[in-house]
């Protein structure tokens, strides 16, 4: 029911994105997990329950690396069960995805994604947006041009944010009909479904609109229309105190 993501300036990402993905628990869930990526790929550990309770049976704050995304999941496709708590992953998991949202297509697209080749190990609609990107990030384009085609071919609503070891310096994303927001911090940057998550890292924020799509890394974010130009996005200081 929500999703957060962080690129910061030392190795401590998982201990942040915890942080954030609790600061959305009020929007209820019923699952929680985190992916990183670390020199030795990506790391992902989830389970349903609690914050507090799986965070201190999986020890999600010692995932290493800089960037990371997380979840907190409310069950529309799939039971809460370990298996279908975000992040989802690609085959070779390479490519990790928290989505916040529902993929009303999402069983055609299985059955062909399955026809073709693709395991799947979840019943959650979210699945098809991680095997979708693989499979045309394996037809030659780039990891952005691969979301693009994804996002042609999914119905519904979507605020999601995709990691992957092909290109690892950065969070790549997108937003229809779900909340997204992103945050400019002092080199560092960040995303979630809404801004109490992210309060204490930034207060500059940047409101994503419908069918927008992002891209940050290192040296800051870029925000393009549906039809990739680039947008320059206003940056709003929040002044309130959640
Ligand atoms: N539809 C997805 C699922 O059931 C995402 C739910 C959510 O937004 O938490 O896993």
């Amino acid at each position: 029911c929500g999703i957060v993501g962080c690129i910061l300036k030392n190795d401590k990402a998982a201990p942040v994105l915890l942080d954030c993905v609790q600061r959305l628990e009020y929007r209820g869930y019923d699952s929680v997990g985190l992916a990183t990526y670390s020199s030795s790929g990506i790391n992902i550990k989830k389970d349903r329950g609690k914050i507090n309770e799986v965070s201190q049976k999986l020890h999600l704050d010692e995932l290493p690396g800089e960037i990371g995304i997380g979840h907190v999941r409310w069950a529309t496709h799939g039971l809460p069960t370990q298996e279908n708590a975000h992040p989802h992953t690609d085959c070779e998991g390479k490519i990790a995805v928290v989505h916040n949202g529902i993929i009303e297509n999402y069983k055609e697209l299985k059955d062909q994604l399955v026809s073709e080749g693709h395991h799947f190990v979840s019943q959650t609609d979210t699945e098809v947006i991680a095997h979708l990107i693989e499979k045309y990030h394996k037809d030659g384009l780039d990891l952005e041009e691969a979301i693009n085609k994804a996002i042609t071919k999914l119905h519904g609503s979507y605020a999601f944010a995709v990691i992957s070891t092909d290109e690892p310096n950065r969070i790549l994303g997108v937003r229809k009909e779900s909340p997204l927001i992103l945050g400019l911090g002092d080199g560092e940057y960040f995303l979630a479904s809404d801004a109490p998550a992210i309060l204490q890292h930034t207060r500059r924020i940047i409101y994503l609109a419908d069918h927008e799509t992002f891209i940050m890394d290192e040296e800051g974010i870029t925000v393009k229309d549906r039809d990739g130009r680039v947008l320059d996005k206003p940056v709003e200081t929040i002044r309130w105190t959640p």
